[in-house]
């Protein structure tokens, strides 16, 4: 018999009959499961016949399917949605909500690029505009929050109980205040409406999170995959697309919102009129994450032309002071737009031109940590490895709250044998992002000092934090009890 509490979700499922010989072949023994609502025990229900296929998945993965194809309907209870007031069906209350979000937001901003730390007052000022409108959302006691990423996609997203990033990108696409206002009332009536934790949206969020975890925050080569697999666990909420009606439901009430606020409610129909051309134009694969979670369509600029009629008249758009306020942020773009073109060029495999695309970039703002961890990247590839470890250094003392430099400070150390530095680096990346190559580097560093009980503990963490490299992973730990028998 063995328990499993699913990612997050308030379920233990309790397998039986099974012969657990290792974590990965659980599914071809299971014959029976059951399962127990952990914030209602009283709702239980057996599962069985499992089907042999599942076998090569992980227990988590198994888990998570099984749920998701049989359970969600039994589980749910019917309540009144804080925002639309209409009969529904739920399955979370607000404590779970708050959780989630205090639990994954400075995992899901790791894994969004970081916050945007180099210019303090923009993020000061998205906020001040999100909480102002979160005073005239329904639950305006949820502890909202308002982060900008440093992220050139534009991209914003909302996680239970009121947790709301927006990437730089988004900012450099929008025209006004009230635009900004538009984004940020949009998410947060996602959050107030509890749209990620209703039944619809849950299929998409749990398989999009679990089974495609590893291609989602993938960004061209620069982005070593390895590097973000098990961080890439917590991209799920940013990434939950939500059906239609949940799209022109965070529409209209966003718009009041917008409109008690103060702004003008036609800066919503402004902004979905530019979304749709873009999602139509050549522009699109940039868009192409917003647009995924938040899909534009003709029918939402028409719903929001008759939302911006209902409402009153006029209101602020606020568009000098928000030129002012992104101003720094214009300024450096064409730093940004360097340093990307700096990543696509590391994934062509460019190293070369990737390293002068980043030292332009390092001339326009040369205090971007990320362009150093560019650069550095860019010379590991190149082997120069002492002057990777200065663009690392360089990088993390402009940012040592971002996870990546460090982590691949700490794995080039690794390869150069300099254990002890390494895995500093490596832990003060997993206190920022819990990814699954430091674990793995961390047991393998354990193994190089004979420590065997706790390279075995880092190659199980390792397992848990992605369900990639299970197969290597298995014989890592077989190879290790056999050499530490
Ligand atoms: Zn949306």
């Amino acid at each position: 018999m063995a328990k499993i509490a699913v990612n997050d979700l308030p379920f233990t499922i309790t397998i039986t009959d099974t012969v657990p010989q290792t974590m990965n072949q659980y599914g071809a023994f299971i014959r029976s499961f059951s399962f127990t609502h952990n914030l209602n025990p009283l709702i239980k229900s057996p599962i069985t016949d499992v089907p042999i296929m599942y076998k090569r998945f992980s227990l988590s993965t198994l888990a998570v399917i099984v749920l998701n194809a049989t359970l969600l309907s039994a589980l749910m209870s019917c309540s009144v949605n804080p925002v639309t007031g209409k009969q529904e069906l739920a399955w979370v209350d607000e404590n779970w909500e708050r959780k989630i979000g205090e639990q994954h937001y400075s995992h899901q901003q790791q894994a969004g690029g970081g916050p945007y730390t180099i210019d303090p007052d923009l993020t000061l000022y998205v906020r001040s505009v999100g909480k102002k409108l979160a005073q005239y959302s329904k639950r305006s006691h949820l502890p909202y929050d308002f982060i900008v990423l440093n992220d050139s996609s534009p991209n914003a997203w909302a996680l239970p109980g009121g947790k709301i990033a927006v990437n730089r990108g988004l900012l450099i696409s929008l025209k006004d205040e009230a635009e900004l206002a538009a984004v940020l009332a949009h998410e947060i009536v996602h959050a107030d409406a509890r749209h990620s934790a209703q039944s619809q949206e849950v299929g998409s969020l749990i398989s999009v999170g679990q089974l495609a975890a590893n291609v989602l925050l993938s960004n061209s080569g620069y982005s070593n995959k390895a590097l973000q697999q098990g961080i890439a666990y917590t991209g799920l909420y940013g990434q939950t697309r939500y059906s239609r009606s949940r799209e022109l439901e965070a529409d209209l009430y966003g718009m009041q919102y917008m409109s008690a606020a103060g702004y003008n409610p036609e800066a919503a129909v402004s902004l979905q009129k530019t979304f749709v051309a873009l999602s139509k134009g050549r522009q699109s694969d940039a868009f192409s994450a917003l647009f995924a979670s938040h899909p534009p369509s003709q029918s939402r600029v028409a719903a929001n032309e008759q939302t911006a009629w209902s409402l009153k008249r006029g209101g602020e758009r606020g568009k000098t002071r928000y030129q002012q306020e992104i101003k720094k942020l214009m300024d450096r773009k064409p730093a940004y737009d360097l340093s990307d073109k700096a990543k696509k060029a590391i994934g062509d495999k460019k190293y070369a031109e990737a390293i002068r695309l980043a030292e332009q970039a390092i001339k326009i703002e040369p205090k971007e940590s990320e362009f150093y961890e560019v650069k550095g990247a860019a010379e590991t590839k190149l082997n120069r490895s002492s002057v990777a470890l200065k663009s690392f250094d360089q990088a993390i003392a402009l940012n040592n709250q971002y996870y990546s430099p460090i982590l691949r400070r700490g794995i080039l150390r690794y390869e150069l044998r300099s254990y002890e530095s390494a895995e500093r680096d490596l832990q003060a990346s997993l206190l920022l992002a819990p990814t699954q190559i430091a674990y793995i580097k961390l047991g393998e560093i354990a193994e190089e000092k004979d420590l065997c009980a706790e390279a075995n503990k880092y190659y199980q963490l390792a397992a848990k934090a992605s369900p990639q490299n299970q197969q290597s992973l298995q014989q890592k730990l077989l190879a290790l009890q056999a050499r530490c028998r």
